[in-house]
Order: structure tokens, then C-alpha cells, then sequence
């Protein structure tokens, strides 16, 4: 793994904050337990210059196995446990192997036991039934075997020890990445994917994740989600940042303080990985051509198996990073397909309140059209019939209008039809429908009147119709109409006999001479 990995230490920027000289490694802790204070001296001395993976030996003591115990409560780290078997009993030390392995729990720290008395306790039984890791009779713990023993077991455990953390690691991974996988906005997912490399690698969160827009070999990067905005292909920006970073997010490369910058931009240079003293610098590189770079303080250098983590966790989120940018451009799409559905709407909308007008309006006098004042008779008929009310109706017909068109031109003859139509409304009452019903001719419907009372509002409309000659383009022309009156006369099965009859009427108006109003026989 190695060679996969960039050390720039030697070439930092002068500005970089300096990196402390590595702290000396924890020594691996061994526990010696014995009654005999000769043991613990002989040991130490066997012991005392022994390092082992660049790290020293610390030892601790214990004169019984209550001690023991005591200490082994209190300290978890403990790699090696040199035991002897007849102290405070004849099987206080093996006692204490129980005690270890079921009551504490502890697995890892390797256990030797020593006795000066073979025959209290045989090797072949004791091997079998207690979880120890060797067994050696005092006599033949000469430096040389106490020695390699030590190594051996150091070895074991230092394996165990990268094992339990792998798994630790792993299963923290997938936990994390599986929590990840939920956030849906990139920035939220960037900051969580430095949160969680934080707390796998024990580490206070003091991190910065920043992205590089497009790829130098020319393919377009997806901007969906990596808020590069407008910022040029190869620009350096924060997509998150915790710790004492958490305000960098969202900025350019250039607001983050130079040291770290440059770091970053080596990542992208190198497209590799940086493993320094006290941080790391993770390249990941995401399917869909735009680079990542996470720069986490860590207060050790990272061992093989931290870095065997971290490679583990970059490339599960490479991918994730990719899914998190598709997600956002899925979700922009929709909210441009969504703006433009409800635009549609509108439109639609506007449309059909237009087509409801046409259906239901005349366009020259804006009045209601034949169609639509038929059914608004027909429901006042329906509210007549049920309630017993009076309803009556009245057709009016413009006089000669043809001479109108063909003396001043059809536009004229238009304009004669909108003014006729606004004095005969201006003439009605609120409760009056009026509707153009053919070219020249209206039909006006009078809810709770009588025939009587009808005759009044025709008489009223014909009155103002024939008031002044309407003036168009300087010319004055006298209009008239003639109106016929009629009254539903309670068993009509539908207003059209109404109709007919005040047709009848207007006929007779017509015939009588024009300009005036008939009313039809009940
Ligand atoms: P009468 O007194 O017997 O009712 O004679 P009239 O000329 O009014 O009746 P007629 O039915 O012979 O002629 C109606 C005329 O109205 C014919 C047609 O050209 C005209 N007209 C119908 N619709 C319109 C319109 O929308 N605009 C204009 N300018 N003229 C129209
Ligand atoms: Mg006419
Ligand atoms: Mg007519």
C-alpha cells in the first residue's frame, strides 16, 4: 500500500502549520503477577530494552492475583499477562484466567503462565482447560525464551488488536455509509461523510472536504449538487467543512487558509492520497468526472490499518457522491418539469375561462348568447314552476337595420348593435337577462314579473332605443325597435312556447307600424 501513497512532509509550504515531531509511540504494556519480588526484578531485566514494532515495553506489577485483577480492571490495554499460578492459593493465578476471559470479558491480552511448582498445576491439563497462551515452568524462563515468548505473544496480540479494529472500522463503515446513503442534498452529505471519517478514526471533527469542477481531460462534469455555480473548469471549491472549518463551506478555494489550500491542490495535482503526521489528505475521485479531496486533522499518524479503513470508506462514497449529485439533478429536472406543468395549468386555465366566455357570451355586445340565456330561462322557469312565481319575457327587434348597414357599412351597423344593447340594459333591472338572439334581435328574460309589469320594462326599452339617433364617425342614426311581450302562463312546459308567442307579438308590433311594443294573448 506504500507506494500508493504521496509524502510531501519534506516539501511543505512554508505557511503550512508545522507538524509536530511524531510523539513516541504507546509501549505495549505487559503485566507481571507474582508473589515473589525476585520474579518481577529478574523480568525487568530480561525485559527492560526490548522493543518490538518500533514501540518499547512498559511493565506493570502485581504481587497476588487480587492485584492483579484490581489492575486489569483499570487498564484495558494491556497486551501481555505473565502469570504465575501459586500465590495468595494454589490456583489463585488460574483463578485469575477465568476471571479475565468470562468475567472481564477480555479476549485479546495474551496470557503466559508461569509456575515454579510443575506439579500443582500439569501443563497438558491446565493447556486444556483454561484459555491460556503458554505455558512455562519458571526454571526453564531463561532470558532467551522469556524472549521469544514475549515477541510471539506481542505478535499475536498486536494481529488481534489490528483485527478487532479492522472490524470495529468496517462495521462502522458500513453503518455510516449506510447512514449517508439518506442524505439526499450534496452539502448535507459532505459534511456528514467528514463527521463520520472523524468518528472512525477517533478523531475530534476538524475537517474540510472541498471539490474540483470538470476533469482536465475534457469531460463535462455534472454541476447538479456540487454548487460550483459559475466558477471555471479546475477551480478548487468548500463543499463542507466541520470543526473550526465549519464556516468554509460554500466558499471558493481561496478562502481557506493557504497551508491547507495547498494541500488540497496537491491532492488534485497528484490524485493521490496524503498520509502526514498529524492529518490526512483523502483523494477520491467520483464516476462522473469530479474530484474530491477531504483534509482531516488526526492526532497520530494513521497505521496501516486506520489507512486500510480510510481507502475502504473513500471508495464506497466515490460512488455515493455520484448517486447524491444524480439525485439533485433528478430533483432540479422535476422542479423544472413541475414550474412548467403548473404554467401549463395556467394557461390551460386562462383557455378554458375564455372558452366558457365564448360558449356562453356574444363577442359583439357582450351580452349572453341564445344557448346560455335558453338554459338560464329554463332554471328560472324550474324556480317559477316550483315556487309559483310569475315570469315573463320579451323579443326585441331592431327596425330596418338592414337600410342601417347598407346606408353607413356594416362597421356602423355594429357599432348601432353595442349602442341599442347598453340603453336597452341601462333600461332593465338588475334581475333582467338579456341575450342576443339573432342578428338584430334580443330576447330579455323578466324573473317575477308580471305581463302587465313586463310591458313597463319594454315600454321603458323601446323608450330609451328610439331616445337620441346614435352618433358614429360624425353621422347621427336614428334607431327604433319593436318589442313583444309575453308571460309564461303557468303550464307552458318550457319557456320556447313563451318565446313563441312573444314572436307573435313583435310580429304584430312590426305590422302595426314599428317602434312600439305588443304583448301577446295569454
Ligand atoms: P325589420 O324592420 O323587418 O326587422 O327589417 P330588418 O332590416 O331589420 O330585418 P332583416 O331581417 O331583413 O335584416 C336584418 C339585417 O341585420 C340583415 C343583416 O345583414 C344584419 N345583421 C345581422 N347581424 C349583423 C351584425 O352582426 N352586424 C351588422 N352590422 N349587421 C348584422
Ligand atoms: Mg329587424
Ligand atoms: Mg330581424
Amino acid at each position: 500500500m506504500g507506494s500508493d501513497f504521496l509524502f510531501i512532509d519534506d516539501d511543505l509550504p512554508p505557511d503550512a502549520s508545522p507538524e509536530p515531531t511524531a510523539p513516541e509511540a504507546e509501549p505495549w504494556r505487559i503485566l507481571v503477577v507474582d508473589d515473589d519480588a525476585e520474579v518481577h526484578a529478574v523480568t525487568r531485566l530480561a525485559l527492560g530494552d526490548l522493543r518490538y514494532k518500533g514501540r518499547r515495553l512498559e511493565l506493570l506489577g502485581a504481587m497476588s492475583a487480587a492485584e492483579a485483577a484490581a489492575v486489569l480492571r483499570a487498564e484495558d490495554n494491556i497486551a501481555i499477562i505473565l502469570l504465575d499460578v501459586v500465590m495468595e492459593t494454589d490456583d489463585a493465578g488460574l483463578k485469575l484466567v477465568r476471571f479475565i476471559r468470562e468475567d472481564l470479558g477480555n479476549l485479546a491480552i495474551r496470557i503466559i503462565l508461569r509456575t515454579g511448582q510443575p506439579g500443582q498445576a500439569p501443563e497438558e491439563d491446565v493447556v486444556l482447560a483454561y484459555d491460556i497462551n503458554d505455558y512455562k515452568s519458571k526454571t526453564e524462563l531463561t532470558a532467551k525464551k522469556l524472549f521469544t515468548s514475549v515477541i510471539a505473544a506481542l505478535r499475536a496480540y498486536s494481529d488481534i488488536i489490528a483485527l478487532e479494529t479492522n472490524r470495529r472500522g468496517l462495521q462502522q463503515i458500513i453503518q455510516s455509509t449506510d447512514r449517508l446513503f439518506e442524505m439526499r442534498s450534496m452539502r448535507q452529505f459532505a459534511a456528514g461523510v467528514l463527521t463520520q471519517l472523524s468518528a472512525f478514526l477517533r478523531v475530534k471533527p476538524d475537517a474540510i472536504l472541498c471539490a474540483q469542477r470538470g476533469t482536465p481531460d475534457g469531460q463535462t462534469a455534472g454541476d447538479a449538487g456540487w454548487n460550483s455555480g459559475a466558477l471555471p473548469d479546475g477551480s478548487i471549491y468548500v463543499l463542507a467543512g466541520v470543526g473550526s472549518y465549519a464556516e468554509a463551506a460554500g466558499q471558493a478555494g481561496a478562502g481557506i487558509p493557504v497551508g491547507l489550500a495547498e494541500r488540497i491542490a496537491t491532492a488534485f495535482r497528484s490524485r493521490q492520497s496524503h498520509y502526514g503526521q498529524n492529518e490526512t489528505t483523502l483523494f477520491i475521485r467520483v464516476p462522473d468526472g469530479n474530484e474530491v479531496a477531504a483534509w482531516i486533522h488526526t492526532d497520530r499518524p494513521l497505521d496501516e490499518v486506520d489507512r486500510g479503513l480510510v481507502e475502504v470508506f473513500a471508495s464506497k462514497i466515490a460512488i455515493s457522491f455520484a448517486n447524491v449529485s444524480l439525485y439533485e439533478r433528478l430533483r432540479e429536472a422535476n422542479e423544472t418539469l413541475e414550474a412548467r406543468v403548473a404554467e401549463r395549468t395556467r394557461a390551460l386555465e386562462d383557455a378554458n375561462a375564455k372558452l366558457e366566455r365564448l360558449a356562453t357570451v356574444d363577442p359583439l355586445t357582450a351580452v349572453w348568447n341564445r344557448r346560455h340565456f335558453l338554459e338560464l330561462a329554463g332554471a328560472e322557469l324550474g324556480r317559477a314552476r316550483r315556487h309559483g312565481r310569475r315570469l315573463s319575457v320579451f323579443l326585441l327587434d331592431l327596425d330596418h337595420f338592414k337600410a342601417v348597414n347598407d346606408g353607413y357599412g356594416h362597421a356602423a351597423g355594429d357599432e348601432v348593435l353595442r349602442v341599442a344593447v347598453s340603453r336597452a340594459r341601462e333600461a332593465l333591472r338588475t334581475s333582467d337577462q338579456i341575450a342576443r338572439f339573432g342578428g338584430e334581435e334580443f330576447a330579455i328574460l323578466l324573473p317575477e314579473t308580471d305581463l302587465a309589469g313586463a310591458h313597463v320594462v319594454a315600454e321603458r326599452v323601446r323608450a330609451a332605443i328610439a331616445g337620441a339617433p346614435v352618433a358614429v364617425e360624425g353621422r347621427a342614426i336614428p334607431i327604433t325597435g319593436s318589442l313583444g311581450v309575453a308571460e309564461w302562463d303557468g303550464v307552458e312546459p318550457s319557456i320556447e312556447q313563451t318565446l313563441r308567442r312573444a314572436d307573435t307579438a313583435l310580429y304584430d308590433a312590426k305590422q302595426a307600424g314599428r317602434n312600439r311594443v305588443c304583448t301577446a294573448t295569454p
